[in-house]
């Protein structure tokens, strides 16, 4: 009930309040065509693990050295500019229409860039942070790329343990690998040995996807593939 209040809410705000462009203001779209040229997409050359932009093709030193569960990740832009913005206003500031707009994203980029999948995962929010936010930001972006691609959403498999902390509350780089460890635990086993991308908006470190990667392949996953709408640098 709520939530169908809410997006009643969402449309009569768009009726009162046209869209603009979250960059420059200029009314009309959320980018209007200037800056929607000036986005910060990564380029190739990328490790073919993490997906960072490296010199050149191969596997990145950084993947080389680690334990890694993610069969690969790709992130379409940096984060920075008018993504970082666009993200921010999705998180921060309730504006999930912004959702459609990043999943078009998501959608053009697997087209392009297909990566080997059955079904979409996305990262679950904390419950504390669910309950203060309303909504988890992922979900949004995993149900607009599977309204565009047909790919079926599991949004019930992966769930966050009670036990870890939200991740923006821990501080140091090490606080955060040590507390995503072990922060996701799986609903129910499977037989069947899908291909899953994990959805999430932002990757920092990779250390949340890879974490979820673990726990969906010891759940039966054949293969995890992590996709976001930004990377940071
Ligand atoms: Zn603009
Ligand atoms: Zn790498």
């Amino acid at each position: 009930m709520k939530l169908w209040h809410q997006s009643l809410k969402d449309t009569l705000l768009d009726l009162v309040f046209p869209q603009q462009c979250l960059v420059c203001g200029k009314e009309g779209k959320l980018f209007c065509a200037r800056c929607s040229g000036s986005l910060s997409y990564i380029t190739p050359p990328v490790c073919s693990l993490c997906g960072h932009h490296t010199g050149d093709d191969g596997v990145c030193p950084m993947c080389l050295s680690g334990k890694v569960h993610l069969d690969g990740l790709r992130s379409v832009f940096n984060f920075e500019g008018g993504i970082a913005q666009a993200i921010y206003a999705l998180k921060y500031h309730n504006l999930r229409s912004v959702a459609p707009l990043l999943g078009d994203f998501l959608a053009d980029y697997l087209k392009q860039n297909p990566i080997p999948a059955d079904i979409v995962v996305p990262v679950p929010l904390h419950p504390s942070r669910l309950k203060y936010r309303g909504y988890n930001q992922s979900l949004l972006l995993a149900r607009e790329l599977c309204r565009r691609t047909g790919l079926k959403l599991d949004e019930h498999w992966l769930e966050r343990s009670l036990s870890s902390a939200p991740q923006a509350r821990t501080k140091s780089r090490a606080e955060r690998l040590e507390n995503v460890k072990n922060a996701f635990i799986f609903k129910y086993p499977t037989t069947t040995a899908p291909r899953v991308i994990i959805i999430d908006d932002v990757a920092t470190t990779g250390a949340t996807l890879n974490a979820c990667a673990a726990t969906l392949k010891e759940a039966g996953a054949l293969s995890v593939w992590g996709l976001t709408i930004a990377r940071e640098r």
